[in-house]
């Protein structure tokens, strides 16, 4: 027998390396041979491209081993269901996870090109608007570094969040196409394509086997197309997936009801069904019940169901008894909460499972996170518009309801009330279903993303809900991951506490605490106030070539950034910085500490207030830093178009830290665990997660000002903000200034809205209850800045306390708690 040779066109890859000369040999070839370049000219663009696909591909090779070995393990899996992730760049991150940062800057100085600035070509992903999306992707993060099999689903959105520009002081919202240049960090994947139903009507019929059975029929359908993105963990050759969906139409030449003179109609319906995926709804804590918005959030939750049906039929056939077993939904946010319908109808009408069997299946494993408690942010949609829209889904939901209030009705008979408040829909007025308890009573957990938060929901919004099922409430303190937030951020920073703690903290953030001992080391300090320094002049240049406002050198950087929203109170800030302003014109230069206060944010387009804090902010900013008094004591800048990659800039060079929200409206925050995580103190209510923030940094680290939640809501009715004015000489100062037209001496009237805000009774934000005490506050940290010994020394603290607000601790407690995954190992 001639020896065993292998086939003329068989061959097998070897791995790919992981050294600067592989990454070189791969970028040149895509740069050459696939997009065709020219060296000599090749910009940064091209280099950025063929770069990312190189590294893809060193991703997609983890990415299909992790895939084998999910298969083999068979064990559960969660699936993160949002409409919104933030994700900001990849590229970054990419060589951070991989390991691969160092040869790429060896690769590219060869190449006389700088990493940075290939860096910067990257377009932020913006598939989100704040918190939300944001801790949707650094959740996934977490997933992926732990080793648990998580897989992520969204839309993919053409348009992300808008680009927020400012003229004469206002934003100009313009489209985000962030797509324009090709994404080369997604796969398509059309051979896993799904088909969504819309309109239509619910239609009884009789099976084969006699048995009375419902079914959705005269639909107009929708194809969801599924673009895959590759969710590297850290140094763990984990490659976990975020599985985005386009919407596209069905066959245009398909479409019966147009005859041929009707082409051009036909092409438009085209368009219609590839609406869905068009554009994120640019709305923050904040619903506009938009009919578009309804069809992408049952897009997204049928597609993402089907496809997870699909994966278990192909290996279980028609078996379902082990389904709840083998997968959990964790559905951000009410969003995406026609998955619990959805899922009752896949099963009963699709799979032929009886209600109860559906029922156990869907209610074993939704699990649902609440991000708020502002009324105006809790979503409900017409009971008329779902009936038109998803005719099917609303039976299903009318039928979960009327079981779930006869069960309450048998616990708590005649107690008409408990069953009104409890209802999924919402009676008096039209009609309307209250996607929260939907996603209450259709989940077997519900979990706030803070201490405070959560209590409150508990107590409060879900009161009732909580005497049923108290067991089913749990919280989890949200996270941020220190992959992108401290390591990638803050390079200086990681190599100095690498250097002094070794590297254990960057697979286990409490090991941070270790560094608590090096606040009081004379010389630590010192190379950590430098360190700092740098990222602070990187902020200062930032600052100065997008606004032109060039910062004191040297000065407290003081920052507010985050989503416009009354509830986060810009507005506080504002008067605060006027009653800086104040001093210096009235002679207390001497006093006044040199600070550089920096704002940014997007207001909802439709959000009239924020627009106008905006304007303020910037009409103030452009007063202050003309006058030649502030010379030297006081810069004031709005940085335009808040994003990912900016505050990953903005985080590592911040010293005070404004969480200044109404206590008990922001849910929990995660912008004031980044800045903690980079050595920032913060000046804070007590109000989300800054009341852990200061719990584990210790009370005397903290500038805590103002009322708490429960002072805040006992003052609701009896609010009085003259009584303030009255108290507090500066304040009423502040008022007049603006009240006089200061700062809008060509723009008569236009800040009389926030005047008006601010002294209204009814003000549900309290701004003019907190000015005295966070004036004072202020005035406290501004004294400690001039003890700069005592300023690094708190500032080391705070990173070396803020482990906790790792995200893999947060995915850590999802896990043995609600989720119950195995994690993976990869063996090489
Ligand atoms: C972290 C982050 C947020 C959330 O900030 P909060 O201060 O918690 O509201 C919003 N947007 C971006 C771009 C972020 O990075």
């Amino acid at each position: 027998m001639p020896s065993q040779r292998p086939s003329k066109t068989a061959c097998s890859l070897p791995p790919l390396g992981m050294d600067a000369s592989s990454l070189c040999m791969d970028t040149r070839h895509y740069l050459l041979r696939t997009l065709g370049a020219e060296e000599s000219v090749s910009s940064g663009n091209s280099v950025y491209t063929a770069l990312a696909m190189s590294l893809r591909d060193r991703l997609i090779e983890r990415w299909k081993n992790t895939q084998k070995k999910v298969a083999a393990e068979n064990g559960k899996r969660t699936f993160y269901l949002s409409l919104e992730f933030l994700l900001g760049r990849a590229m970054g991150n990419t060589l951070l996870n991989l390991g691969l940062e160092d040869a790429a800057r060896d690769m590219l100085t060869q190449e006389h090109r700088k990493l940075a600035d290939l860096l910067e070509v990257e377009p932020d992903a913006g598939l989100g608007n704040g918190g939300l999306g944001r801790l949707a992707a650094c959740f996934l993060d977490s997933c992926a570094s732990l080793g648990l099999p998580v897989t992520g689903y969204g839309i993919r959105y053409d348009y992300g969040m808008f680009r927020q520009e400012i003229r004469g002081g206002e934003q100009l919202e313009e489209p985000d196409h962030w797509l324009k240049n090709g994404y080369p960090w997604e796969l398509k994947r059309p051979e896993r394509v799904r088909r969504v139903h819309f309109f239509g009507r619910s239609d009884t019929y009789y099976d084969a086997h006699g048995k009375m059975r419902q079914r959705w029929v005269d639909t107009h359908d929708v194809l969801a197309v599924p673009y895959d993105i590759p969710i590297p963990g850290y140094r763990n050759d984990v490659v976990n997936t975020l599985r985005l969906w386009r919407a596209a139409a069905t066959d245009i030449f398909d479409l019966g009801e147009f005859n041929a003179g009707a082409y051009p109609e036909a092409v438009a319906a085209k368009n219609s069904a590839e609406h869905i995926s068009m554009v994120l709804y640019p709305n923050d804590s904040s619903e506009n019940g938009k009919e578009l918005r309804l069809r992408q959030q049952y897009f997204l939750a049928s597609a993402s169901l089907q496809d997870v049906v699909a994966d278990w039929v192909a290996v279980h056939g028609e078996n379902f008894r082990d389904f709840a077993k083998h997968h959990c939904f964790q559905l951000n946010d009410t969003h995406p909460s026609c998955a619990v319908p959805e899922l009752m109808r896949l099963l009963m009408d699709e799979h032929d499972l009886n209600w109860q069997d559906a029922w156990n299946i869907t209610s074993h494993t939704m699990a649902y996170t609440n991000h708020t408690l502002l009324p105006e942010a809790l979503e409900r949609w017409s009971v008329r518009l779902f009936r038109q829209l998803l005719p099917r889904l609303l039976e299903i939901i009318l039928e979960i309801n009327g079981r779930f209030l006869q069960e309450v009705a048998r616990r708590a008979p005649g107690d008409t009330g408990l069953l009104r408040r409890l209802s999924i829909i919402e009676e008096g007025g039209e009609q309307m279903v209250r996607m929260a308890h939907l996603a209450v009573v259709g989940s077997f957990s519900v979990n706030g993303v803070a201490a405070l938060h959560t209590k409150l929901l508990c107590e409060e919004l879900f009161a009732d809900f909580h005497h049923l099922w108290p067991k089913k409430f749990n919280n989890k303190t949200n996270g941020v991951t220190p992959r992108r937030w401290l390591q990638w951020a803050n390079p200086g920073l990681r190599d100095l506490i690498t250097e002094r703690i070794g590297p254990d903290w960057k697979y286990d953030l409490e090991r941070l605490r270790d560094l608590a001992a090096a606040a009081d080391d004379a010389e630590f300090r010192k190379r950590w106030a430098e360190v700092r320094r740098v990222n602070k002049e990187r902020l200062v240049a930032l600052v100065h070539r997008h606004t032109g406002v060039t910062f004191i050198s040297d000065a407290l950087v003081d920052v507010q950034v985050k989503r416009i929203h009354e509830y986060k109170r810009q507005l506080l800030n504002a008067l605060h910085v006027i009653h800086l302003y104040d001093r210096i014109k009235r002679g207390e230069a001497a006093g006044v500490t040199p600070r550089n206060v920096l704002f940014a944010g997007k207001a909802a387009p439709g959000y009239f207030m924020a627009k106008r804090t905006i304007k303020f902010i910037n009409n103030i900013a452009h007063v202050i830093n003309h006058d030649p008094d502030t010379e030297g004591l006081l810069r004031v800048s709005f940085l335009p178009d808040y994003r990912v990659s900016l505050m990953e800039q903005i985080c590592a060079a911040t010293d005070l830290s404004e969480q200044i929200s109404t206590a008990g409206k922001e849910a929990s925050g995660t912008g004031n665990m980044k800045f903690m995580m980079n050595g920032a103190l913060t000046i804070g209510t007590l109000d989300g997660a800054n009341i852990e923030i200061r719990d584990a940094v210790g009370p005397e680290h903290f500038f805590l000002f103002g009322l708490n939640a429960q002072e805040v809501s006992q003052l609701r009715g009896h609010y009085n903000p003259q009584i303030y004015l009255q108290a507090d000489r500066d304040l009423q100062r502040v008022m007049d200034l603006i009240q006089s037209g200061y700062f809008n001496a060509f723009e008569p009237g236009i800040f009389d809205p926030i005047v008006h805000a601010v002294t209204h009774p009814q003000d549900p934000w309290m701004v003019l209850a907190d000015f005295t005490s966070y004036k004072l506050k202020q005035r406290e940290a501004a004294e400690l800045w001039h003890d700069q010994t005592e300023w690094q020394r708190l500032s080391i603290l705070n990173t070396a306390a803020s482990g906790v607000f790792s995200s893999d601790r947060t995915i850590a407690q999802y896990n043995a708690d609600i989720w119950h995954l195995k994690p993976l190992v990869m063996t090489p």
